[in-house]
């Protein structure tokens, strides 16, 4: 199957409130060029130079998602135009987003990152910290981030009840913090091993890697 192939069956099953990056890390320009033409325009990476040497090389109207861990002191070079960072997961992260998105004159759309999996290697909030984020007045003064959602991983297994048990537990919070955060619309979770649960569970963006573009061999 080729990636127009692979798109557009996967676009088929999402309902139409549903959004998909594509996961393109580790993928080379020309892979992503195809989904391009076959009319996809957000894509998702979760490492700062790939995204930027592929910002660089292709079209300016990709939007470019940062999925991945974000380490602070790289913030800077994805500040003039990245689209979404997804894996907020501290309040340093945040003032330092804002900060640099003061300097690049706009404002940078965040979710915050919950830690819903049974891993301890996963990143994110658990509830009580993103609870004191929320009641704190960081938010309020941080004025050129917008937090427009959660975003959640699942534990890696087979057992398709642990994975829904954690998405529905995500949906949970993302409604409770609906009249807290104005912003809110996105709840980002799914992925390619388990997006159809995540859509069930109530997922307003997927991100989608290996169903689009094949397997990955490195991480
Ligand atoms: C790699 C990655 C994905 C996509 O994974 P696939 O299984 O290839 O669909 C989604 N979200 C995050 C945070 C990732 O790192």
């Amino acid at each position: 199957m080729s990636i127009r192939q692979n798109l557009d069956a996967i676009r088929k099953t999402l309902p139409g409130d549903v959004s998909l990056v594509a996961v393109s890390k580790t993928k080379g320009k020309q892979q992503i060029l195809e989904a391009y033409e076959a009319g996809q325009r957000d894509f998702g990476e979760n490492k700062i130079q790939e995204m930027q040497e592929k910002y660089e090389a292709l079209p300016k109207d990709i939007r470019w998602h940062m999925i991945g861990h974000v380490q602070r002191n790289k913030v800077k070079y994805m500040a003039p135009y990245v689209a979404l960072i997804h894996g907020v997961d501290s309040q340093k992260l945040l003032r330092e987003i804002d900060k640099k998105a003061r300097q690049c004159k706009r404002v940078i759309p965040c979710l915050l990152q919950v830690h819903i999996a049974r891993e301890e290697t996963k990143f994110g909030f658990d509830e009580t910290e993103l609870q004191d984020l929320i009641a704190s007045e960081v938010i309020r003064n941080l004025s050129h981030i917008r937090i427009e959602g959660l975003m959640g991983m699942a534990t890696f297994t087979e057992d398709t009840q642990v994975i829904r048990t954690e998405f529905r537990y995500l949906k949970t919070l993302f409604d409770q913090l609906q009249g807290q955060l104005p912003d809110l619309k996105v709840l980002s979770m799914g992925m390619s091993g388990d997006y159809r649960i995540a859509i069930e569970e109530g997922s307003t963006m997927v991100r989608i890697g290996s169903s689009i573009f094949g397997a990955r061999t490195q991480e």
